[in-house]
């Protein structure tokens, strides 16, 4: 049996099991299906195994992998800080009570009237990757504070996002040289080495290019401070999956940090999955069932253009559960839609399944809902519950 399977049959992963079966089974009698059950607790295990494992970064939670009002109010009472794309998100923490100094504006490309709220918002320290970035924000928040976005290897990264942003590293120390002369508070280095980055050497060596720069600079009497290491920080989508160990990579990056910075430099990461993909629990009904290719196919009341749209954006796969014990058959899963596309899974093994049987798939809090689109076909996507 390989170490997976085994750990799986432990009593704690049983006890897990029960635990959630039974949380799902109390909901059932309270909501309707879908609905995504968020654990408050499982919220703040995660953000404590962050601060535990990498006490000298501060965390700014990516709101764009959930930004459910009750999630953010929950890390917002944590103590946690937020990055944010957009004046809408800005707007949205604020209100659901943020303060100013524990918000980044992390879009490296920001319209002019993105720059006016943020100042008027006094949301002061923003990212950005070139120089008519530079210009604009000089013009419509002189003093900001900036961190340039270098761009970093992304190797193995599900998603990547140096695609479309940061600048060739060796520009780094020149951008924020010319971020001074126009006014602008040079703050140090941001970058993202792609989300779901199971491969810690791409913060090992974004560190080493960093530092390269922090050296420049400081050589050129340009001391910087802070280093922003993105999010990228994987999950466990999958029970048996293997090769995903947050604590060992915490502990690798945090060994890096301390041999390449000094003691004064300030750390912050924005973690978005991290944060919010283990809390929530997405609960399905069969809605109905068919036998063709020779197997069983179930529909059931979410799909990809709900909460199973990280099919699409996030390059995710999911584990289908059911709440039926006894012999397990090849089937396929499928959405509501009139859609071939919202096909869920063509090759599950789960037992047989009848109309109005629970089909529910845990890790599911992070660019689900978000990016699920409202009444496609008239389709809502699943209620949030926060528990
Ligand atoms: C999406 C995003 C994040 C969050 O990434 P995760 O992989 O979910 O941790 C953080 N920072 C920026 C700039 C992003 O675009």
């Amino acid at each position: 049996m390989s170490p997976a399977l085994r750990a799986a049959k432990t009593p704690k992963a049983k006890h897990d099991l029960n635990g959630v079966e039974n949380l799902i089974r109390a909901a059932l009698k309270k909501h309707q299906t879908p609905f995504m059950l968020v654990r408050r607790a499982v919220l703040k295990r995660q953000y404590q195994r962050f601060r535990k494992c990498l006490p000298e970064v501060a965390p700014y939670y990516a709101i764009k992998a959930n930004a459910h009002p009750g999630i953010i109010k929950t890390f917002v009472k944590l103590g946690s800080s937020f990055d944010v794309a957009s004046s809408g998100e800005i707007k949205k923490v604020l209100r659901l009570g943020a303060t100013p100094g524990k918000i980044i504006f992390a879009n490296t490309i920001k319209s002019t009237a993105d720059i006016e709220i943020a100042r008027h918002r006094r949301v002061r320290l923003m990212t950005f990757d070139n120089e008519p970035e530079l210009y604009k924000i000089a013009k419509h928040y002189p003093r900001a504070h900036v961190l340039v976005r270098i761009k970093v290897e992304n190797t193995g990264s599900q998603v990547e996002l140096s695609l479309k942003f940061g600048a060739d590293p060796e520009q780094g120390y020149l951008l924020l040289k010319k971020a001074k002369a126009l006014g602008l508070v040079p703050m140090g280095v941001s970058f993202h080495v792609g989300s779901q980055s199971k491969n810690v050497e791409n913060y090992l060596q974004a560190l080493e290019v960093t530092a390269k720069i922090f050296d420049e600079a400081r050589e050129n009497g340009l001391p910087l401070k802070m280093v922003d290491i993105g999010g990228g920080f994987p999950i466990q989508h999958f029970d048996n999956e293997i090769g995903i160990n947050f604590e060992r990579m915490a502990a690798q990056i945090r060994k890096q940090m301390k041999a390449l910075f000094g003691r004064k430099t300030k750390f912050i990461a924005e973690p978005g999955r991290f944060f919010a993909g283990p809390s929530a629990i997405l609960v399905t009904q069969v809605v109905g069932r068919t036998f063709r290719n020779n197997k069983n196919y179930y529909y059931i009341n979410d799909g990809i253009y709900g909460d199973f749209s990280g099919m699409v954006f996030d390059h995710c796969r999911y584990e289908f559960k059911t709440l039926r014990r006894g012999q397990k058959f090849l089937s396929t899963i499928a959405g509501p839609t009139c859609d071939s596309l919202d096909t869920l899974s063509l090759n599950e093994e789960i037992a047989e399944l009848y109309v109005g049987d629970v089909v529910y798939v845990k890790n599911i809090g992070a660019y689900s809902c978000a990016s699920a689109v409202p009444d496609f076909n008239g389709f809502s996507p699943a209620k949030i519950v926060l528990i």
